[in-house]
């Protein structure tokens, strides 16, 4: 029996994907072989990587001048692959700070550049009237859903500057607008596949302005040039990730996604403004579909919710400890029953010690 997992990341996947993962395992279209161990170059690994490609490209309806770059190093990589890939030391960039992933962006790109941060808040986002942009500003940095929080941006905002977001945990889980944006870019381990590879989204004009002291592996340009093929990289991550694809294309794709999603959360958040025992602390209008964080009036039932929840098969609720409280991560793979289910536990919970 699997239970319902509500890990903020690595997160749940998709049932069905995990079972063709299982069926192909040993041996992947009659080939005699598992994809881990075939050759990156190979024609039948080709095949899997376009396919991937292709799949991503459609669900996510990306324009044809923007690249798609299967990247290491997860999303951290490219807090300092950002700057270097588009500015130079001297330069002045924006960035939005709304929470702790915005906070390691920024920590990581005064390493290479001069960050002006344009606004600062922990569970909203302030007014864009009130951003204090720069006119010299390279780009501006937003990150697009703070997990740790819950905190969502519902639109891309509007500038004249690329807008560089961190879609890490919100990526796939409802319609966007990509040429909005200069760069997409996102960790896998939430809504594509597994850990281990992440993905840049970049307008073609922004590839090719790499300073030249930065390591090939960080330079979009050599993603580009390669394919994403410049080293080996995680095949299997890649063939997991298609599986992914494919299967949210047939979900439906990323509108079916989002309807399903903002039910999901919807759910909880009625549940919680409902009730005397449990509050969120996120401005409503910002509210994520992706991560809904929760606390108790009373902490010191917070053990025993987290132990109760555990016994009854709804794992990983534990919030960040640089926040507290508690926090149900629903992404695309959390089946609705899983959210059912967390919201009549809460329920119960309430009732037994309220
Ligand atoms: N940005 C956000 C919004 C995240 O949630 C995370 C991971 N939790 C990261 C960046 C870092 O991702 P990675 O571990 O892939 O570097």
């Amino acid at each position: 029996m699997r239970a319902f997992n509500f890990s903020a990341g690595p997160a749940m996947l998709p049932e069905a994907v995990m079972r063709k993962a299982q069926a192909e395992f040993l041996n992947w279209n009659n080939t005699g072989m598992s994809v881990m161990e075939m050759s990156h170059r190979s024609k039948e690994f080709m095949e899997v990587a376009h396919h991937m490609e292709a799949t991503l490209r459609e669900i996510m309806g990306i324009p044809s001048n923007y690249k798609v770059l299967f990247v290491h190093g997860g999303a951290s990589l490219q807090f300092a692959g950002v700057p270097m890939n588009l500015t130079e030391a001297d330069d002045v960039v924006d960035y939005v700070n709304t929470g702790v992933w915005s906070q390691k962006a920024i920590k990581e790109a005064s390493r290479y550049v001069n960050v002006n941060e344009v606004a600062k808040a922990e569970n909203s986002i302030p007014a864009p009237e009130t951003w204090r942009l720069s006119p010299e500003a390279k780009y501006l940095h937003i990150c697009q859903n703070e997990t740790i929080t819950g905190v969502e941006y519902q639109s891309a905002p509007i500038s004249d500057k690329p807008i560089i977001s961190d879609f890490s945990s919100t990526v796939l889980s409802r319609p966007i607008n990509v040429s909005d944006y200069g760069v997409i870019y996102a960790g896998a381990q939430k809504n594509i596949g597994p850990a281990g590879l992440a993905i840049v989204v970049v307008r073609e004009d922004l590839i090719g302005q790499a300073r030249s002291d930065t390591p090939n592996l960080m330079n979009w340009q050599t993603y580009n040039d390669n394919e994403s093929m410049f080293n080996t990289p995680a095949t299997f991550s890649w063939y997991l990730a298609g599986l992914v694809f494919d299967w949210i294309k047939e979900q439906g794709g990323v509108d079916a996604m989002g309807e399903i999603n903002q039910r999901k959360s919807k759910k909880l958040y009625d549940l919680i403004d409902a009730s005397e025992f449990f509050y969120n602390e996120v401005d409503p209008s910002v509210r994520s579909w992706m991560n809904v964080t929760f606390k108790l009036k009373n902490t010191d039932l917070d053990a025993a919710f987290l132990e109760e929840s555990k016994a009854a098969g709804l794992l990983s609720l534990k919030g960040h400890k640089a926040y507290g409280g508690m926090r149900a991560s629903i992404y695309n793979a959390m089946p609705e029953e899983g959210v059912d289910a967390l919201v009549q536990f809460m329920k119960n919970f309430e009732a037994k010690y309220a």
